[in-house]
């Protein structure tokens, strides 16, 4: 690996925006919000040290590189100066220069110099390949490896054996991603993780690591280990061919989709419509990442911070499973409860609330109020005790009184 750092002028960086590309497959969506994006521009402005850009050189005549750090940096120059965005109403003076709401354009012309000259270090590196660009950006973002698992792999133990032979499932020749140092191990440990918690849960390194060490004598012929084969089988039915929107947060979200779909509802009636339905998701949320934040939707905004972000905490999991299975629901609603259960599940609640924008179906007690989450009931439209189905389709939102008196006329 050859590295070469040098101060490129901001102008410079702007002028071969097209030759750089911010998204090779290791990097994450672009994130910042626009008060993050000021403050880096009004920090050049006053001439604070930034932290230095990391380019990968991928091409010649004329030169090509893709960001191996520094995305988000990058992109707020490229707006600022291509005028998406303005500085804030109430930035304070630099040398006695009003700059309060400029825009590029509209800065004072010693003050845009001063930014068009401002020397960013960039770090060019030559002659590399991917596994070590793969090391070296996630070693710059959070100082964790994959090397992780590589160390795990050489554990002790029938944990190892059982993840080791997981990671060769067919399913895994559809992701879209590679399996260099180990990836497909490391998901696989994740996902068995999960599966032993029974839902989202933490799945970081320390998580894994520990897992080894506590099911060091793992029977793989236990249910757990039959549990975590099953949605992995049907994710491979389901998937016909190689698909490049299966990332690897979306392997993990979409196993925690599966399992549950698996537990709580009749998927026989879908089950050939779930990849049509997993594609159409992915085109909605490519449309609305090219929104801006105003006016992308907000529950797309906070999906695509949740994949940004530690994708590997129970949080983040949770959020991403209970937003794909609500736009299933959505998609899906007359999709049944196993063996006709009466109880509507979490998700078919929210569905339910939201279609129905929180207001009193019924309105024959109340005049449709609005109601609270705290403070509502999920109705069957025809009743459960007359054949009605537990199905986003037969629910609907009502109050405590309008809900009695519906049951007491039936
Ligand atoms: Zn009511």
């Amino acid at each position: 690996m050859n590295s070469n750092k040098k101060p490129w002028p901001l102008i410079t960086i702007y002028g071969i925006k097209e030759r750089v590309n911010t998204n090779p497959d290791y990097q994450r969506p672009a994130v910042w919000t626009v008060a993050q994006k000021q403050m880096l521009i009004d920090s050049m402005l006053r001439e604070y040290d930034v932290p230095k850009l990391y380019w990968r050189k991928t091409g010649t005549k004329p030169d090509r590189y893709d960001v191996v750090d520094g995305q988000q940096r990058l992109r707020a120059v490229w707006e600022f100066f291509g005028g998406s965005y303005k500085l804030p109403k109430d930035a304070d003076h630099i040398d006695g220069e009003d700059i309060a709401g400029c825009s590029y354009e509209l800065l004072p012309d010693e003050i845009r110099m001063k930014l068009d000259t401002y020397p960013l270090d960039v770090v060019v590196i030559d002659d590399t390949d991917e596994d070590e660009i793969r090391e070296m950006f996630l070693r710059l973002q959070n100082g964790t490896t994959l090397r992780a698992q590589e160390k795990r792999n050489a554990y002790p133990g029938r944990m190892r054996d059982f993840v080791k032979k997981l990671s060769a499932h067919q399913f895994f020749g559809k992701v879209g991603f590679q399996n260099s140092r180990y990836t497909y191990d490391l998901i696989a440990a994740q996902l068995v993780c999960i599966e032993l918690a029974g839902g989202p849960v933490n799945i970081k390194n320390a998580d894994l690591n520990k897992m080894y060490k506590k099911h060091i004598d793992f029977d793989d012929k236990s249910s757990e280990a039959k549990n975590v084969n099953r949605p992995l089988s049907l994710l491979d039915k389901i998937f016909p061919e190689k698909t490049p929107e299966l990332t690897r947060y979306n392997v993990i979200t979409l196993y925690c989709v599966i399992a549950e779909l698996l537990r709580q509802y009749v998927l026989d009636e879908i089950k050939n419509d779930l990849y049509r339905w997993f594609l159409n998701f992915e085109s909605i949320k490519r449309d609305q990442e090219e929104k801006s934040e105003d006016e992308a939707l907000p529950e797309w905004v906070s999906y695509k911070e949740k994949i940004s972000h530690s994708t590997d905490s129970a949080d983040s999991i949770r959020h991403r499973m209970e937003f794909m299975l609500r736009n299933l629901l959505e998609t899906f609603p007359a999709l049944s409860r196993k063996d006709n259960q009466r109880d509507f599940t979490h998700i078919q609640k929210i569905t339910v609330f939201r279609r129905d924008k929180g207001v009193c179906q019924l309105g024959t007690k109340c005049d449709g109020k609005k109601l609270t989450w705290d403070d509502w009931q999920c109705d069957h439209i025809i009743p459960w005790s007359k054949g009605g189905k537990t199905t986003v389709e037969n629910g609907q939102a009502s109050c405590a009184s309008c809900n009695l008196s519906k049951g007491n006329t039936l």
